[in-house]
């Protein structure tokens, strides 16, 4: 049958063990974030379009070329978020949220949403799960942020990717800096794609995002960020770094990596996996010390990350990872020539033993509902029905160990109890 309607181009359906994988992973995120003290901050799906096109920056693709942008009824400009950071801060300004003391640490996950051409591991709707730490200028808040990511990559068990970090700098190490790249980017102008070229007046550090193999090559002559950096950041940056050290975090410094967003200052990192193609940067992240006075507050320092849940998942099935948990039902109730109520009431008792319990429904053959229990997934089965349901027994089957007796059912009961507790 040809469906009558599609999901929208770049969008997906999660269904079934996908939805189940990504459940369990934002619950090893959740895991992670509540390790560290952060806690749980849901916003809109919506914002105003001044929110980001102040905070991600006018000259960036993002804004530019890939929001979600309407008018509603009202004349109000509306954006499907396309990142998680502004909203948060949006929120921390307008809850008051620095009364209740600094740092505030917050976790958020939910759908983004941008118009970028869809691809393996890249999506129109995606989905996001980030922490913000605001309130500290401590090197040692970055690295915390860091430390979140390889924290979940070790309990997904993936381990080939590497970390990749640099420091772009504050306000006052970048003025002499794009001076000078401005100026060397005047002469390469002739060698540069046109959204470099566009880029080389209104935002030249976003020149690095450029995947133009012409450009990576000519820009190799340009200057780096690096090489200017004030005493105040390169401290900053050395201290995060001796920080990964400590904690045992591999790391690459790669002084091109800008990031595609307007307002990151110092450090900026990115957690790149193998095997995944073009769209290899799983986690990413930086601090933006200027943000939340952009956005209206006083100054505040602040630093955070966001990870790609597909592309987590895309990461785990790349290194056969097997983090993940896949258990169906652990019961089936079978009846044969048996009143639907007295199933019923066997259901009733297994589930408020606190344990999983499903059945037919369907009124079928003791064939078809075995193979259905089989569907389910269940471990176990319990018949209930004919000469054993006279003596108040059932039939209980353990499909996994191909073992099987008749008892009665809350003897059945302390039997998968006992099984499930010893992990046999
Ligand atoms: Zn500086
Ligand atoms: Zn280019």
């Amino acid at each position: 049958m040809d469906p009558k309607y599609s999901a929208p181009r770049g969008t997906a359906d999660l269904t079934y063990p996908e939805s189940e994988k990504t459940r369990q992973l934002l619950s090893y995120a959740r895991e992670v974030f509540e390790q560290y003290g952060y806690q749980l901050i849901s916003t809109p799906v919506l914002e105003s379009t001044d929110l980001f096109v102040r905070s991600i920056g006018e000259n960036t693709d993002i804004v530019n070329k890939e929001m979600y942008t309407f008018e509603d009824q009202g004349g109000q400009m509306l954006t499907l978020r396309p990142e998680g950071t502004a909203p948060v801060i949006r929120a921390y300004l307008e809850r008051g949220l620095q009364s209740r003391g600094l740092p505030q640490k917050l976790y958020y996950y939910g759908p983004m949403f941008r118009r970028e051409r869809p691809q393996a591991g890249r999506y129109r709707q995606f989905s996001q799960a980030g922490a913000e730490l605001i309130g500290s200028m401590d090197p040692m808040a970055d690295t915390e942020i860091i430390s979140m990511s390889a924290d979940l990559f070790r309990k997904l068990k993936l381990k080939n990717y590497v970390l990749r970090i640099n420091s772009v700098g504050c306000r006052e190490c970048r003025k002499e800096y794009i001076a000078d790249l401005k100026a060397k980017l005047d002469g390469m102008v002739p060698d540069l794609c046109e959204q470099c070229r566009k880029r080389s007046s209104g935002n030249p550090m976003r020149v690095f995002d450029c995947k133009n193999e012409n450009c990576v090559t000519v820009l190799e002559d340009a200057p780096v960020i690096s090489a200017y950096l004030c005493e105040h950041c390169i401290e900053h940056y050395h201290t995060v770094l001796l920080g990964l050290e400590i904690l045992g975090i591999d790391y690459f410094k790669d002084d091109r990596l800008v990031r595609g967003l307007d307002y990151y200052t110092r450090t900026a990192f990115e957690f790149q996996f193998e095997g995944l193609g073009a769209q290899n940067t799983v986690s990413a992240g930086g601090r933006y010390d200027h943000l939340v006075e952009e956005l209206g507050g006083t100054p505040t320092g602040g630093v955070g990350f966001s990870l790609g849940v597909e592309r987590v998942l895309l990461a785990v099935e790349a290194e056969e990872a097997e983090p993940f948990e896949l258990r169906g039902v652990e019961v089936f109730v079978a009846g044969i020539d048996i009143p639907g109520v007295e199933i019923l009431k066997a259901l009733q008792v297994i589930r408020d033993a606190g344990i999983s319990a499903d059945t037919d429904l369907m009124d079928r053959s003791l064939k078809a509902q075995m193979k259905h229990a089989n569907r389910v997934g269940a471990r176990f089965v319990v018949i209930a029905g004919g000469e054993e349901h006279q003596r108040g027994e059932v039939t209980l089957r353990d499909l996994e160990e191909s073992e099987q007796w008749t008892l009665e059912i809350k003897e059945a009961l302390s039997l998968i109890k006992e099984k499930k507790e010893r992990g046999l």
